[in-house]
């Protein structure tokens, strides 16, 4: 059975806090979502915002290949705008539950009744495909709700929605909603989640077993408090998981990974790495045991190949680390210790996770490197000189020597502040000799107090778009923040110096 997925990322998605995109970054987005196969985009709530407006009507005058709609109120000027906007698709919403009903809109089921027939009246006068959704479905009196979604279909509604507004709604629950409003209706349902409980890829998923065509989703499950049903997790739990029935949506998967990097960074919303499908970690082993696992068959510890969502494995070591896992990161770069320099690495790397640090690929191989003797992997880029000043009423200043492949450099810049001169002078270095920029920078806080470790994440990138990241954590945010962007270089460098060993 074929699923509809319905993208409410740039609506539901963008009522996240701290998330509001100008109408160019909607565009952008826009196109992402119709690229990666979405059927529907929910571009925006027209009526609410010049900017708003100005956002759909450039999505609809993009000419895209999937269905544009826009949330509208069940008010005629709502829809009007909509239809301003060049939208031929509206998603029209009242809420139903006793709760709205009488703390929100003052109204009694009967007016609610009345102004949701009305709108998909006037929806269906205007030349528009209408998707009806009683806002708050699972907290409505379910003969209540039957009674709205079998009038909004004599009406002439094309599509009716069910939204589970708070999150509040058990798989189970979900089940028996959609089986009476497919029932009614005899129309295509969809389904809309949100994720109070953690439960909204289930809930969408069990609405979807019981008769839905459809689910409302977002990338990353971005969305109001704690989010909408994601839909990388739900278009892959649909492909992926052992149903007796078959899903399948339009969905390009191997663009999965790109997609939500790209909404993240729009966003300005930080995917945990524990996220189903596209976290950090969601590919990633270091005990020992998973990775030897994972090395002889990767179905032994994962469900899906990463290669499916346009991802990579990510392999790691650390105190956990096994003899196998080491090896196959080592051999990425080309090196092959003996069995007994692998022991004395693995060693060093347990100590080291012992005492609680990360340990990155340079580490690593710098680890190896002393092991082995060997000199063409040792750091290519090494910090030699490095000072900083900063103060009220001096512009903050930064000097940074490196010694790179042999070569001395060195780099003034100034700042913002003493971490921008740093990374300033770092890439005045840098750019000239290989390209290498800076792309993202995140500073976190582990601990309380002014003796807190800082955790510095960044992300380089050379000129061929090759992207590493790197981290560092230590007591001192700037020389933490440098020493993670040498790292970084250094993690840039080794892959194409290996690369180009391959090639030649
Ligand atoms: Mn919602």
């Amino acid at each position: 059975m074929k699923v509809r997925i319905f993208d409410t990322t740039l609506r539901d998605g963008e009522q996240t806090i701290g998330v509001s995109f100008s109408p160019d970054q909607k565009l952008s987005i826009a196109k992402k979502l119709d690229a990666l196969g979405v059927d529907a985009i929910e571009a925006g709530f027209p009526v609410i915002s010049d900017g708003e407006f100005q956002g759909v009507k450039m999505i609809t005058a993009e000419g895209l290949s999937c269905e544009i709609v826009g949330l509208t109120r069940t008010i005629k000027t709502d829809i009007d705008a909509a239809v301003d906007a060049g939208l031929n698709s509206i998603h029209t919403f009242i809420a139903t539950s006793d709760i709205h009903l009488e703390h929100k809109l003052q109204m009694t089921r009967d007016q609610a009744l009345e102004k949701a027939i009305e709108a998909v009246e006037y929806g269906k006068s205007c030349g528009l495909q209408v998707e009806f959704s009683a806002e708050d479905a699972t907290r409505t009196d379910r003969e209540f709700l039957k009674k709205v979604f079998g009038e909004v279909a004599k009406a002439g509604a094309d599509r009716v929605n069910i939204p589970d507004t708070v999150g509040y709604c058990t798989p189970e629950y979900m089940a028996e909603l959609t089986r009476d409003t497919v029932d009614i209706t005899k129309l295509p349902v969809s389904v809309h989640c949100h994720n109070d409980f953690g439960l909204a890829v289930a809930n969408a998923l069990s609405g979807i077993h019981a008769g839905a065509s459809c689910a409302h989703v977002t990338i990353n499950g971005i969305g109001e408090r704690a989010g909408n049903a994601s839909l990388e997790e739900l278009s892959m739990a649909l492909q992926c998981l052992p149903y007796d029935q078959k899903y399948e949506t339009n969905i390009k998967s191997e663009l999965i990974y790109d997609t939500s990097r790209y909404v993240s960074k729009i966003a300005g919303i930080i995917v945990q790495p524990n996220k189903a499908i596209v976290g950090d970690n969601a590919f990633g082993h270091e005990s020992g045991i998973h990775t030897h696992g994972v090395l002889n068959n990767p179905l032994t510890y994962e469900p899906i190949s990463p290669a499916l969502v346009g991802r990579k494995r990510r392999l790691k070591v650390g105190k956990h680390a096994g003899i196998h896992g080491m090896n196959a990161i080592l051999a990425e770069f080309g090196v092959k210790p003996n069995e007994e320099q692998s022991k004395q690495i693995l060693d060093k790397v347990k100590v080291l996770g012992d005492q609680g640090k990360q340990i990155s690929d340079v580490e690593l191989l710098s680890i190896a490197s002393e092991v082995l003797g060997d000199k063409g992997i040792k750091r290519i880029v090494q910090l030699i000189g490095f000072s900083v000043s900063t103060g009220i009423g001096t512009m903050p200043y930064a000097f940074v020597k490196l010694n790179i492949d042999g070569k001395e450099f060195s780099g003034t810049d100034h700042g913002v502040g003493p971490v921008d001169a740093s990374l300033n002078a770092i890439q005045k270095i840098t750019g000239k000799i290989s390209e290498i920029r800076i792309k993202d920078y995140a500073l976190a806080s582990i601990s309380g107090g002014s003796t807190a470790l800082c955790e510095v994440t960044i992300s380089v990138e050379d000129g061929h778009g090759n992207r590493v990241s790197a981290k560092s954590v230590g007591e001192d945010i700037v020389t933490t923040s440098v020493q993670a962007v040498i790292d970084g270089i250094n993690h840039i460098m080794l892959k194409k110096m290996l690369k180009e060993k391959q090639v030649s």
